[in-house]
């Protein structure tokens, strides 16, 4: 998969508390009225390995097993998005772990009161969005199309 320019890609998980609280159209709003292009998303219930895999940096955490519960307890919406710069991007429209203290504006900011519940996972760097993209998307979910809007969302030096 291209992560190059603005092929760039990340993942989006909304968790089960932005799904329970009925999240998912205001969510998914935000990142298209910021200008980016949607090219994957599913509906899953994420298993144990896929879990341990995707939150290897915290599996030995005391918090884990029940931050792993909190996931499986619905299924996920799964997005890619794409765009330049498009992870740090989407990271800023996060906002921080601890979404009490999360900037407002931000999606934890506006949304979230917990540290484990904060609505959404989103990549930390273009690196761990490669895994990540390739972790829940096959290449062939991934769809390639022009988004008109571009015309109007970048100038041509940056489209280049
Ligand atoms: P982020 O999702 O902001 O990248 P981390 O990768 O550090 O944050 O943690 C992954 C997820 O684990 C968080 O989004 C949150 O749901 C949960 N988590 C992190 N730290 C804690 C904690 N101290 N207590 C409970 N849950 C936590």
């Amino acid at each position: 998969m291209d992560f190059t320019g603005l092929k760039e890609k990340t993942l989006v998980i909304i968790k089960p508390d932005g799904i329970q609280r009925g999240l998912v159209g205001t969510i998914t709003q935000r990142f298209e009225h910021k200008g980016l292009k949607l090219v994957g998303m599913k509906m899953m219930r994420l298993g144990e390995k896929i879990l341990k895999e995707h939150y290897a940096h915290i599996a030995d955490k005391p918090f884990f097993p029940g931050v792993a519960h909190f996931m499986q307890s619905t299924p996920v919406i799964l997005m890619c998005w794409e765009g330049l710069d498009v992870v740090n991007t989407v990271r800023k429209i996060t906002g921080i772990t601890k979404a009490r203290e999360a900037e407002a504006g931000s999606i934890r900011g506006d949304f979230a009161m917990s540290v484990a519940c904060n609505v959404i996972h989103a990549s930390d760097s273009v690196e761990t969005a490669k895994t990540e993209v390739a972790r829940f998307f096959s290449e062939e979910d991934i769809c390639d199309y022009d988004k008109t809007e571009y015309m109007h969302v970048y100038i041509d030096e940056e489209r280049e």
